[in-house]
């Protein structure tokens, strides 16, 4: 065991904690990162990792080139908060005392609460793009599917890139027609959202793009259950409560999401367990000396790598104010965004703030599917994000 302090304390080396930690080191702050893995994920193009485009081993890298020069990290977990005496204590058993304290450290991926998953995935048709451990299955099943029901499940909780889950369903719809097995393929998008997509805006050709293609969509429909003995998905109707069976030959999941159980059992979670920030501060509404961004925070917005690339700066100003005893100036709006992939050449680039509204970077209607779009997800966004994002600019 062993006490270690620092000026500001990170917990998690993901998306949001090395954006910040760039941030903060090269202002010559002293900042530590808690973070227990070897690996760091660009995460987002696990969708093309599944859809067959990308090998898996392009999304992944060595945390430890991502450290930001004067940093420390500590390779570690963290197991529980002391806001109250300033420190945080580690798997391991080691206190690390903070002066501020940023923390970023992602949504749980809940396998086990969906009855029947944990002993399917990766088998006879089950497959998910969420962890780098399953998603080569996406491709497998999509490749070897010869025809029958090929489901694309969303569940209701709160999940990392809410347009995801219907962005494999697009590619291995596109897949099959290229292949000449449409005819024989029945796709069908179920999810337990009331509609396609959290902003109203990008709606209507999402709508006709399944409409156009002749892909179901089935709303309000919870996976349950996966019997995979008889190839049974178990939904529940989130209106009426009934139980409704749909058999699958293909059956993506994307599984049930919480907050991490560390912040749930702490002080700094909301009823459900989120870090509970002001949503235009990201300061903690309890501990004046405590921040949040990214996936584990309680911020009302899509959660996306996207939505931290603008948190990032606000936080790391207005944590710079905090120091200097200055009020928070800096406010984040809820910009957020998804680039929907709607085929292996198209995608709709849907970006919008805490309202729903467009937010939109380019000077045309990005509700149109565009190859242009699709190569910016596929070569821009990835280079962007490992040399300037984690790098602390852009
Ligand atoms: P993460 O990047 O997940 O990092 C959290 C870190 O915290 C991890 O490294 C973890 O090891 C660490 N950690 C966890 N517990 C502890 C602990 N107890 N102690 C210390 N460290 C801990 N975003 C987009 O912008 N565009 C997209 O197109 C897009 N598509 C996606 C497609 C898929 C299939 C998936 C899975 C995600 C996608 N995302 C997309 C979402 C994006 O990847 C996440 O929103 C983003 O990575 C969240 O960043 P984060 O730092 O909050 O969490």
């Amino acid at each position: 065991m062993s006490d270690a302090k620092h000026q500001v304390v990170i917990i998690g080396g993901g998306t949001a904690g090395i954006s910040v930690a760039a941030r903060l080191s090269k202002k010559g702050l002293d900042v530590a990162i808690i973070e227990p893995s070897k690996k760091h994920y660009y995460q987002p193009l696990w969708t093309l990792v599944g859809g067959g485009v990308v090998a898996k081993e392009e999304t992944q890298r060595n945390e430890a080139d991502y450290i930001p020069s004067g940093a420390t990290w500590i390779q570690e977990r963290v197991s529980a908060f002391n806001p109250d005496e300033n420190n945080v204590v580690t798997a391991d058993g080691n206190k690390i005392t903070y002066e501020y304290l940023v923390v970023a450290a992602g949504i749980q991926i809940d396998w086990d609460k969906i009855k029947g998953l944990p002993e399917a995935i990766g088998k006879d048709g089950v497959c998910s793009n969420y962890s780098y451990d399953t998603v080569e299955s996406t491709w497998k099943f999509i490749r070897e599917f010869k025809g029958g029901n090929a489901i694309f499940t969303q569940p209701a909780t709160p999940i990392k890139c809410g347009g995801a889950p219907q962005k494999i369903c697009y590619l291995a719809e596109d897949y099959f027609r290229k292949e000449g097995i449409r005819d024989k393929a029945n796709v069908t998008f179920i999810t337990a959202t009331p509609t396609i997509f959290g902003s109203a805006y990008y709606v209507p050709s999402l709508t006709k793009h399944c409409e156009d293609t002749g892909i179901n969509t089935k709303f309000k429909m919870d996976l349950d259950e996966i019997r995979a003995d008889t190839k049974e998905a178990v939904f529940k109707d989130m209106d009426t409560g009934e139980e409704i069976i749909e058999k699958y030959d293909l059956l993506h999941v994307t599984p049930r999401m919480s907050a991490p159980d560390f912040i749930k059992e702490s002080s700094l979670g909301n009823e459900g367990g989120w870090v509970e920030v002001d949503k235009g501060t990201l300061q903690h509404v309890r501990h004046s000396n405590v921040f949040a961004l990214g996936d584990s925070s309680n911020l009302p917005v899509s959660k996306t790598g996207a939505a931290i690339r603008k948190q990032a700066p606000v936080l790391v100003e207005n944590l710079e104010h905090a120091i200097k005893g200055e009020p928070l100036s800096a406010t984040y709006n809820g910009y957020t965004s998804c680039p929907l992939v709607t085929g292996y050449d198209s995608l709709v680039l849907a970006e919008f703030d805490y309202d729903g509204n467009p937010q939109e970077t380019f000077p045309f209607d990005q509700r149109k599917e565009r190859y242009s779009m699709y190569l910016l997800k596929r070569y821009a966004l990835p280079k962007f994000y490992w040399n300037l994002m984690l790098k602390g600019r852009g």
